[in-house]
């Protein structure tokens, strides 16, 4: 008969509880059954492997990105029979335009688009059909709003709903300048600037960053979040930034990819001071978070 042996130590790893047994037949060497723990996993790894899937949540709507459509439209109905609050799923076949939205196919539930969503204790509005918006950037925000100091002027290029400015101004008394061409996101980012309690000041802006920049003070900082395209932008945030004032710029990419722009980077006059992997984006590139100092 089987026994827990006191020799090692009982761990969870991967959503399983590891259990030492005592006997020798175990699938990991000292260990024996693995034991589900659905109470305590994330909601989609408490599901049947078969329609175990990725998906976001934003607020009260979920949003799918398996391709399969057998395997989402199931998901779909475990996520709405869970009682995790979901009320409206989503597919999404990726990001499309300028405004960089999401293609989305309706899957169950209510045909609802637009969602109250919570982050780092600050609190979003948003029809996520009209713009662009990631809780998988929910840390990358917190991370940087930590970094930065009261006083500080900054511009953050490409807001969108404005999450990173809402996120530092909830904890730094700054003033930022959210730019954005898409009327809908600078709607979204006004209404949830009046949902939260901000220590700094936030001004929207609705326009293209090629004219709206040169009308601008220069910054002690620049945030760069258009990732298939911030290099494309990165003259226009150098004549933008006071000397020794930092860009933070987000880039899709491998790691070579990255290793090709710095010499473009050096030759600009900026000095890369912190380059990290932000999450996975496909099997061969990764969202890239890179900083660079103007030095000259
Ligand atoms: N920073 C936001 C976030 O993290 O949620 C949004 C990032 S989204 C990838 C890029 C945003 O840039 C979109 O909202 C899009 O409308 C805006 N955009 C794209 N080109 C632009 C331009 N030339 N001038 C101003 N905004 C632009």
């Amino acid at each position: 008969m089987k026994c827990i042996s006191r020799e090692s130590r009982v761990f969870s790893s991967g959503g399983y509880v590891y259990i030492p047994l005592s006997e020798d037949s175990s699938p990991m060497p000292g260990y024996g059954e693995i034991v589900d723990m659905p109470p305590r996993l994330p909601l989609h790894q408490s599901f049947p492997r078969a329609i175990r899937g990725s998906y976001d949540r934003i607020g009260d709507i979920a949003i799918i990105k398996l391709r399969n459509s057998q395997r989402a439209a199931d998901l779909a109905d475990a996520i709405l029979r869970s009682g995790s609050g979901v009320v409206s799923v989503w597919k999404d076949s990726g990001i499309q335009g300028e405004y960089r939205t999401r293609k989305l196919e309706w899957l169950a539930g209510e045909k609802k688009t637009v969602s109250l969503y919570s982050e780092n204790q600050a609190r979003f509005m948003l029809d996520i059909s009209k713009v662009y918006f990631s809780p998988r950037l929910a840390t990358e925000r917190m991370r940087l709003a930590r970094r930065i100091h009261d006083g500080e002027y900054i511009i953050d290029m490409f807001a969108g709903i404005g999450p990173f400015g809402i996120i530092i101004a909830k904890n730094r008394d700054v003033e930022i300048t959210c730019i954005d061409a898409n009327p809908d996101a600078i709607h979204f980012m006004k209404e949830s600037i009046k949902l939260n309690k901000l220590k700094g000041k936030i001004s929207p802006v609705l326009g293209q960053v090629e004219t709206v920049m040169h009308g601008l003070p220069r910054a002690d900082r620049i945030i760069m979040n258009l990732p298939h395209d911030s290099m494309n932008y990165l003259d226009l945030a150098k004549a933008s930034l006071k000397d020794d004032g930092i860009i933070h710029l987000y880039m899709i990419g491998s790691m070579a990819d990255t290793e090709e722009n710095m010499e473009k980077i050096r030759k600009n006059g900026l000095t890369v001071t912190d380059k990290r992997i932000v999450h996975g984006y496909s099997p061969t590139e990764s969202l890239i978070s890179l900083s660079l100092r103007k030095t000259l």
